[in-house]
C-alpha cells in the first residue's frame, strides 16, 4: 500500500463542494473589484523564487521544492503566487497596458515544511495582485478586497497592519536594527545570526522561542518612516478607517516574503492553533525592478485556503449543501431499465441531475438507495407506466405522490 505524501491531503468525494464554496466567494470578490483571472505554470526556474522571493527568506532557505529536470536545469515548485505574476506581467508586456494590471489567482503552492494543523506541504491560495499604481487608493482597495472575502465567507478575523517603509527609510531602520541585536546575536539561533549582516528586519520574523524575547524589545519601523512612506501610511489608514474596517497597527509584523515594502497586513484568527495567519499581503515596489524590468510599484495578498476552511470548520461555518441528485429513475427489468436510461440521459441534456441503477438492484434497493444519495425524487417505471407514458413521481421529502406524463417531466422538474 502506498500512502500519501507526508503533508498533502485529499479530497473526498462529497467534500470538494466546500472548496468549491470558497473558490466561488474568491471569484465573485475578483468580479465586483473588476480583477483578472491569470494562471501560470507549476514549476518555474529555480532562480525566479531566488530573486523574486529572496535569498534571506525560510521559504527559499529551507522550504523549496527544487529539481533538476532531465535537462539538467534547476526547476522549483512554486511555493508562492507573486513570483509568477510579476514575471507574467513582465514577460508579457503587461506594463504597456493601461494602469493599474488588477490580477487574481487561485494556486497550489508548496513548501517543505513540518506538518502541522494549517501547516501542509502542498497548500492552496487565492491572491490578489495588482500592477502599476503607487497610490495608498490601492493598498486600501486591496485590503477592503481581502476584508470583503473573509467576510462573505462568514469569518471572523482580525486586521493587523503595518508599514516596513521604503528602501531610504528600511537602511536607517536595518542599521538600528542591526547595532540592537549586536549585542545579543550570540545567543539568537543560526539563522538570525545569518541574517544581522545580510538582512536584519527578516529577524524580526524569527518564530525560534530563544529569539523571540530578544525581538520583544527591538526598535520600532514606525519610528523610522521616512515623510512620503508615513503620508502614505496615514492614507491607508483614513481609507480604511472611513470604510469602518478596523484595524490595529502591529509594528512586529514584516512578513515572511523579501519582497515587501510600505504597507503590509495580515487577517489574524486566533481559533487555528499557531499558524494563525489566514490572509498577509502588502505592499512590493522593488520586486519589478529586483526581476530586471522597468521599476513598477505593485500590492497583493495571499489568503491560505486550507486554514480558512479549518477557521471555518471550527467555527461552525455553515457551507451550503453539496447538491444532490434531482431524480433517481428506477427499472425494474430489462425493457423498463432501459426506459430509465432514455429518460435520465434526455433529463442530463437539458441540465437536470438524474441517476439511475448501475448495480442490477432490485425496485427496493433502489429506493433505499435512492434516498441514501439523497435524490429529491423518485420515479419508478414498471410495465403499466411504459405502456401509459404516465410516472409516478414521489416527492422525497415529503412522501407525495404525482402522476407525471414522460414527455411533461422535464418541466415538471424544472
Ligand atoms: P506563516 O507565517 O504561517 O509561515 P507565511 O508568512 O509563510 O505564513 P505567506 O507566504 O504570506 O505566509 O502565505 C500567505 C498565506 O498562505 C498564509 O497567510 C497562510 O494562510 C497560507 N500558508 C502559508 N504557508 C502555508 C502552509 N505551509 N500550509 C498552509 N497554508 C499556508
Ligand atoms: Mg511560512
Amino acid at each position: 500500500m502506498i500512502n500519501i505524501p507526508k503533508g498533502t491531503k485529499d479530497v473526498l468525494p462529497g467534500q470538494a463542494y466546500k472548496w468549491r464554496y470558497i473558490e466561488d466567494a474568491a471569484r465573485e470578490v475578483a468580479r465586483v473589484f473588476n480583477l483578472s483571472e491569470i494562471r501560470t505554470p507549476t514549476f518555474e526556474h529555480t532562480e525566479l523564487f531566488k530573486r523574486g522571493v529572496g535569498e534571506t527568506t525560510d521559504v527559499v532557505n529551507k522550504e523549496m521544492y527544487t529539481f533538476e529536470d532531465k535537462g539538467g536545469r534547476s526547476m522549483t515548485l512554486k511555493p508562492e503566487g507573486t513570483a509568477g505574476a510579476a514575471r507574467l506581467f513582465i514577460e508579457n508586456g503587461l506594463m504597456s497596458s493601461p494602469m493599474p494590471v488588477k490580477t487574481f489567482y487561485i494556486t497550489p503552492a508548496f513548501r517543505y515544511e513540518r506538518p502541522q494543523a494549517g501547516r501542509l506541504r502542498e497548500f492552496h491560495q487565492f491572491g490578489i495582485e495588482v500592477f502599476g499604481s503607487p497610490s495608498f487608493e490601492t493598498d486600501a482597495e486591496v485590503i477592503l478586497a481581502a476584508s470583503s472575502f473573509l467576510d462573505r465567507l462568514g469569518v471572523s478575523t482580525k486586521l493587523e497592519l503595518n508599514s516596513i517603509g521604503c528602501r531610504v527609510c528600511r537602511a536607517e531602520y536595518n542599521k538600528a536594527l542591526k547595532n540592537y541585536f549586536a549585542a545579543n546575536i550570540d545567543c539568537m539561533c543560526e539563522t538570525c545570526r545569518s541574517r544581522l549582516e545580510k538582512n536584519p528586519l527578516r529577524i524580526l520574523d524569527c518564530k525560534e522561542e530563544g529569539c523571540k524575547k530578544f525581538i520583544k524589545d527591538a526598535p520600532l519601523i514606525t519610528d523610522y518612516l521616512c515623510g512620503e512612506c508615513a503620508e502614505h501610511f496615514e492614507g491607508v489608514k483614513s481609507l480604511l478607517t472611513a470604510q469602518g474596517v478596523e484595524f490595529t497597527v502591529n509594528p512586529r509584523i514584516v512578513r515572511g516574503l523579501d519582497y515587501y515594502s510600505k504597507t503590509v497586513f495580515e487577517f489574524v484568527s486566533d481559533e487555528i492553533g499557531a499558524q494563525g495567519t489566514v490572509c498577509g499581503g502588502g505592499r512590493y515596489d522593488g520586486l519589478i525592478s529586483d526581476l530586471g524590468a522597468a521599476a513598477t510599484p505593485a500590492i497583493g495578498f495571499a489568503a491560505g485556503i486550507e486554514r480558512l476552511m479549518l477557521l471555518m470548520e471550527n467555527t461552525g461555518a455553515n457551507f451550503p449543501e453539496e447538491q444532490k441528485p434531482r431524480i433517481y429513475i428506477a427499472g425494474m427489468d430489462a425493457q423498463t431499465r432501459g426506459a430509465a436510461f432514455k429518460i435520465a440521459a434526455e433529463l442530463r441534456e437539458k441540465g437536470i441531475s438524474a441517476e439511475i441503477d448501475h448495480m442490477n438492484r432490485s425496485v427496493k434497493a433502489q429506493f433505499k438507495y435512492a434516498d441514501k444519495l439523497g435524490a429529491q425524487y423518485v420515479a419508478v417505471i414498471g410495465g403499466n407506466e411504459l405502456a401509459s407514458g404516465v410516472l409516478t413521481v414521489k416527492n422525497m421529502k415529503d412522501g407525495t405522490q404525482a402522476a407525471v406524463k414522460c414527455g411533461e417531466l422535464y418541466s415538471y422538474l424544472k
